[in-house]
């Protein structure tokens, strides 16, 4: 296979290394300072899916209701899976009431369990009305059926099958993003509420719901192609004239 180099000064022919299709340029060191610029210029933030993609995988997931009230806790609280996975009753619940606030201690790994968080960073997660509502349909379908103890998991699955079943879901709606060609991850959950909330102007909140130590990875979310800066800023000026 032999490739073009798409730096515009050098334009010559190469064949792929180690980066196989991927790679964009040629080897020479200009070249790949060329491309780093570039991509960092032109890159695209994470989205995660539509809102209207998002509304149809919930409703072909609601029958499971383990696996829907996990997707919703997904993409309210942008807690990582394992962070959810990690979860018990006795962390969510206030009497027969589900907190609000719930104090982040570890996360699930499957093949290592639940781990405890090494460094204590006060990590949050903050579960909106949508959340709390998609947890109480869960534990009361949970109830009807058997008793459920507080120190139980509230999603005693595996990081596979959650994936899995997500994938599953969105295979059968013939959902995929656009960019990858295939499904959109679990992870891509987390990144909605992070653009609605950068997108919203509030980088502060995803910051704290995302649970990001550093700003700048904040900061990804709310980045434009040039285009879109562009169009932004006329439609700024335009509010302001
Ligand atoms: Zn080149």
């Amino acid at each position: 296979m032999i490739k073009v180099c798409k730096n515009p000064s050098c334009g010559k022919n190469f064949q792929p290394g180690h980066y196989g299709r991927k790679q964009q340029v040629c080897g020479r060191q200009e070249c790949l300072s060329w491309y780093r610029a570039h991509w960092r210029a032109t890159r695209r933030p994470p989205r995660g899916m539509s809102d209207k993609e998002y509304q149809r995988a919930l409703d072909a997931a609601k029958p499971d209701l383990c696996l829907y009230s996990l997707i919703v806790c997904a993409r309210e609280t942008g807690l990582r899976k394992g962070e959810l996975l990690g979860l018990a009753w006795d962390d969510i619940m206030d009497g027969g009431d589900i907190k609000s606030v719930v104090e982040i201690r570890g996360q699930w790994q499957d093949g290592i369990g639940f781990k405890t968080l090494k460094t204590l960073t006060s990590r949050l997660g903050l579960f909106s009305r949508a959340a709390r509502a998609a947890l109480a349909a869960y534990r009361k379908d949970l109830l009807s059926s058997r008793r459920v103890a507080g120190v139980a998991r509230i999603w005693p699955v595996s990081e596979a099958w959650a994936w899995g079943r997500w994938v599953a879901v969105q295979d059968s709606l013939g959902i995929q993003n656009p960019n990858t060609k295939s499904a959109y991850r679990f992870h891509d959950l987390r990144h909605m509420i992070g653009t609605e909330l950068v997108l919203a102007g509030r980088i502060d909140l995803a910051k704290k719901m995302l649970g990001h130590k550093r700003l700048e990875t904040t900061l990804i979310y709310g980045e434009t192609s040039p285009e879109d800066a562009l169009s932004d800023i006329e439609k700024i000026r335009g509010k302001n004239r």
